[in-house]
């Protein structure tokens, strides 16, 4: 059943989970006047007009998020959806139903190889759990990233057993499991919360190396929310929500053996870590290449404003955000050009998916460098929400703040700047460096995964000759 806008914001209201924001505890983002935009966020997805498709072997009219890509095509057709789903969302991305997907086209391709080795049954629960989920139009969170605790041990050497998520008690019909995931961007606005391992895992970290599927409603499970109105409040968000993340505690929460999807087997562990990370880094690069549109379209159109358009250093920043751009897109493309093939699906190729992902973590602040320039110090200084309420203080303020373009049409492009740079600019920075994993986390796998062979060969023929 495909779901609609309305069909899912009742879901939502009835679906009681356990929220604590702001120091209240919530049992629905509803309850919240800055939290209920999380839950519009998710409905605007069953807005986009393009979402579903006809799938021939389910016989049903499903989300486009949940095709299973086989081939070049589908992975290109992928990036297309997830780029153009942003531009339907004003340039912000929506998680809600492509989290999810990456996570379970890592689960159906790992869990096959798990079987293979171990003869356990892993591949038809979570091909079951897949229906399930095509079939109830489900939207989904991923709990990946562990807390940690200190970096350089492994999960069995931290003091705290609880500082990577582990199993605590195995019954008859399911296991019991304890620790915390961090940044779980969505969870209160969701259907279902997904949870991988984070890393590789060593035969000592057996209770850690656990994946399940839960509904947010599960007993034990807790939601604690970051500080969300300053993005709640600004000019996107009040359009298009917002995704907030969340500390996602596990209380000892029972998961029954059919959404178990790994108990163990932690040489897999670390496959299903990146397996799941690949996917998520092309879908990382296809709505950051969107969104930089954001900031591409809101310099260029400040520039204009200004009147400053054709000086040689406001072009270089302008051009500075078009490659932003279009090496992420270039990325996205190369790497569904030439997937890998894995148990019949295909993975977004690693190597160009990690060097546009690099690139997306480590250039973004030159974006916001080159759009301050453009912008000038006025997106900092500029009067307050209450004072363009105020007839007396809007009148000046319109006057005064004409330029090549009217008063009105400048204030709300600075209003804009202002929530991109200014008030969004130190979120955005720590997003783009750090979700959908950080730097370090693209270079490992870029040379782990990298095939140095022609280089090495074209070298050694020139010192052999
Ligand atoms: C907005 C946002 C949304 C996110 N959404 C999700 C989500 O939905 N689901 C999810 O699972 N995760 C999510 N993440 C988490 C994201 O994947 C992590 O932030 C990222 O992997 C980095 O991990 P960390 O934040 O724990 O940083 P840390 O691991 O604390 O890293 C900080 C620094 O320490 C370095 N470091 C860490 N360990 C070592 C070591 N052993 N040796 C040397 N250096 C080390 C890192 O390279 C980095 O430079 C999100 C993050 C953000 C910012």
């Amino acid at each position: 059943m495909v779901r609609t806008k309305d069909q899912f914001l009742k879901d939502v209201a009835n679906r009681k989970r356990e929220i604590y924001f702001r120091g209240r505890r919530l049992s629905t983002v509803l309850e919240d006047e800055d939290l209920k935009y999380a839950a519009y966020h998710t409905a605007r997805l069953f807005d986009y007009p393009k979402r579903t498709y006809f799938d021939e072997s389910l016989n049903l009219e499903i989300s486009k998020y949940y095709k299973i890509p086989r081939s070049s095509h589908d992975l290109l057709e992928r990036h297309l959806l997830i780029y153009d789903n942003t531009i339907f969302g004003y340039g912000l991305f929506n998680i809600s139903q492509a989290i999810g997907s990456d996570a379970l086209f890592a689960l159906l391709i790992v869990s096959k190889m798990i079987d293979k080795k171990y003869g356990t049954d892993y591949y038809s629960r979570v091909w079951r759990y897949y229906q399930d989920v095509v079939r109830g139009d489900l939207t989904i969170a991923v709990a990946q990233t562990d807390v940690k605790g200190h970096r350089k041990k492994r999960p069995f050497e931290q003091p705290d057993p609880d500082l990577y998520l582990r199993v605590v008690e195995t019954k008859s019909n399911g296991i019991v499991v304890r620790g915390a995931k961090a940044h779980t961007t969505h969870s209160v606005a969701v259907d279902e919360i997904i949870v991988l391992p984070t890393r590789a895992m060593s035969p000592n970290d057996k209770n850690y190396a656990v994946a399940f599927a839960i509904p947010v409603d599960t007993p034990g499970l807790k939601l604690i929310v970051r500080e969300t109105g300053r993005v709640s409040r600004t000019y996107i968000g009040r359009k298009e929500g917002v995704e907030p993340e969340t500390l996602t505690v596990f209380d000892d929460v029972f998961v029954p053996w059919d959404r178990v999807f790994m108990y163990g087997e932690y040489d897999y562990a670390g496959l299903l870590a990146i397996t799941f990370a690949t996917y998520h880094r092309f879908t990382a690069v296809s709505y950051r290449a969107a969104l930089a549109n954001l900031y591409l379209g809101a310099a260029y159109k400040m520039a204009e404003a200004n009147g400053v358009l054709d000086a040689k250093h406001i072009r270089d920043d302008i051009l500075e955000i078009v490659i932003y751009k279009e090496i992420q897109r270039m990325g996205a493309l190369a790497a569904a050009m030439y997937p890998l093939i894995q148990e019949g699906i295909a993975i977004p190729n690693p190597v160009y998916t990690n060097i546009a992902k690099l690139y997306s973590n480590s250039k973004f602040s030159d974006v916001l460098k080159a759009v301050v320039d453009v912008a000038g110090g006025i997106i900092a200084t500029f009067p307050t929400y209450e004072d363009l309420q105020n007839e007396i203080t809007r009148k000046y303020v319109s006057k005064y703040m004409q330029a090549a373009i009217d008063g009105e049409r400048r204030i709300k492009l600075i209003e804009l700047l202002r929530d991109l740079v200014v008030i969004g600019g130190g979120w955005y920075l720590t997003t783009m460096m750090h979700a959908e994993g950080s730097m370090e986390a693209s270079k490992l796998e870029l040379f782990r995964s990298y095939d140095y062979k022609e280089a090495l060969e074209l070298v050694e023929r020139l010192l052999e000759e």
